[in-house]
């Protein structure tokens, strides 16, 4: 019997507000920042430091709950999560455990058997611990992180392969982009992964046991770590063995999952509501001004572009980045003057704008092509002032100098010739120099035309109108046939 995967992410996700959950220390990058500057009794846990809700960490919590399409809870408790370990200086972590924030949403998915319906389980709002460092045999710990807002999303177990887990994985990190709330660099560990995994016979419906790994930073470990315990487990059951529940730990040299302890259980932690914290209650009118003020999302906007003409391929490669998305958005804009459909646009975009960008490792918005440049350049190509190719390579110079196409266009002297003498020119030129290859033409041989033309092309300096010259060319030979 084969046998299907069953798999649910918690996602964490540190909520970039200028101050910390409970305190007024700054939010810094902790992997750069000197270590224990940004700390304070609050969030180094000292005896009687009182903690104090940050409002920001709660809006950006419901402009994500709300992103998620999950419900709302206005009564919000917070309670504490005790355990012990170096790196939580008060011994509990602050956490929502019956009462998160945010519950029962969901996000679509893309996947090549089409989009796909994902449940959200809960939302809820913590506060991160601080990072260790293991020297030689001791280790050092920082605390600069301890209290930075952190939002735990659960995704209910609707997953069954790893492609799925990376669409899922990649569209939150988009939405969490989208939202502001979180810059998604994975290598500063700002989003954190835990893949619950487990098999079942296809056909069956009882879930089995899970194992949940841990500290899955990165997309590429996310799917290996996932791909490595499905097989394991596939092969513990198939051999007449018993996978055990045990949280995993992944190691990236390897490419191994390592068993960490056998799992907790809730009560382990003894949750118990934070005395230092009454429960928060949510207006309603703060809940409906966040919804009516978010930002549009990846869908709706890819929805609009389809509505444009564009490809889904189009559509999705230009929904990824916020940033490319406004930038598209503009220039379809700027389009609607110049008579610049969306479809040229977005394959400007894609197939030129987007290698030049890379090349030099820019952000779209720091490019010197505006949108409006980009479409005056299209529209010099459409109008046929200069052909294509001739478009491409003053790309290039605008994107170096922030030129606007038109002044270089006149500087330089680029403009299309389509002037059918001038043509008729260069083409009786090429004739006369090449008497072989018009003999071979004769002779039958087609496809030296192809040959004339690019000869035409290239003695033009490429200028040259692409289909005036082939008209013109056509006739030429056509003449000699005779
Ligand atoms: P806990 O709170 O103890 O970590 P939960 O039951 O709330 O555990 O689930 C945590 C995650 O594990 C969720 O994402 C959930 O979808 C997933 N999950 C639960 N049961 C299974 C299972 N049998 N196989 C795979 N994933 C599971
Ligand atoms: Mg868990
Ligand atoms: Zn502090």
């Amino acid at each position: 019997m084969p046998y299907e995967p069953i798999i649910g992410l918690e996602v964490h996700a540190e909520l970039l507000t200028q101050s910390k959950m409970f305190c007024s220390c700054a939010v810094v990058d902790s992997t750069t920042a000197e270590p224990n500057r940004y700390v304070c009794p609050v969030c180094t846990g000292q005896p009687g430091a009182l903690p104090v809700v940050n409002k920001r960490a709660i809006e950006f919590a419901i402009r994500v709950g709300l992103a998620l399409n999950c419900e709302i809870q206005r009564v919000n408790v917070f309670a504490r999560k005790n355990y012990f370990y170096p790196d939580l200086p008060k011994g509990y972590q602050i956490s929502q455990y019956e009462l998160p924030l945010a519950t029962n949403g969901w996000i679509l998915i893309d996947t090549k058997e089409g989009s796909k319906k994902i449940r959200v389980r809960r939302v809820h709002l913590e506060e991160d611990t601080g990072k260790l460092f293991h020297v030689d045999n001791y280790s050092l710990v920082d605390f600069n992180r301890s209290g930075i807002p952190l939002l735990e999303i659960v995704s209910e177990p609707d997953l069954h392969s790893v492609e799925d887990v990376k669409a899922y994985a990649t569209k939150l990190r988009t939405i969490l982009r989208y939202l502001g709330v979180n810059n998604g660099d994975m290598e500063k560990g700002v989003i954190r992964f835990e893949s619950n995994v487990s098999v079942r016979e296809v056909g069956t419906e009882k879930f089995n046991t899970r194992t949940e790994i841990k500290n899955l930073n990165s997309f590429r470990a996310l799917v290996k770590g996932s791909e490595y315990e499905i097989e394991r487990q596939i092969k513990v059951w198939s051999s007449g063995g018993v996978v055990e529940q045990e949280t995993l730990g992944w190691n990236e040299n390897t490419n191994k999952t390592y068993s960490q302890r056998s799992k907790e259980s809730a009560h382990d932690y003894r949750y118990f509501p934070e005395p230092d914290i009454p429960p928060l209650e949510l207006e309603q009118k703060w809940v409906d001004d966040i919804r009516s003020s978010l930002t549009e999302l990846p869908d709706s906007k890819r929805e609009r572009f389809l509505a444009f003409g564009l490809t889904p391929y189009d559509a999705s490669v230009l929904v990824a980045e916020r940033e490319v998305a406004d930038y598209f958005d503009e220039a379809v804009k700027a389009g609607k003057e110049k008579k610049v459909e969306a479809k040229a646009i977005a394959n400007w975009i894609i197939s030129q704008l987007f290698s030049l960008l890379n090349e030099s490792n820019q952000a779209i918005p720091d490019s010197k092509v505006t949108p409006t440049l980009l479409v005056e350049l299209i529209a010099l190509v459409n109008d046929g002032t200069i052909n294509s190719n001739t478009g491409k390579s003053v790309l290039n110079e605008m994107f170096a100098t922030g030129e606007s196409g038109g002044d270089i266009v006149k500087k330089k002297g680029l403009g299309q010739v389509s002037d059918e003498g001038a043509i008729k020119v260069a083409i009786e030129k090429v004739i006369a120099d090449n008497p072989d290859q018009v003999a071979l033409y004769l002779g039958g041989k087609d496809t030296v035309s192809k040959w004339f033309f690019g000869q035409v092309m290239r003695g033009m300096g490429g200028k040259s109108n692409p289909s005036v010259v082939q008209k013109v060319l056509d006739e030429k030979l056509e003449e000699l046939k005779k």
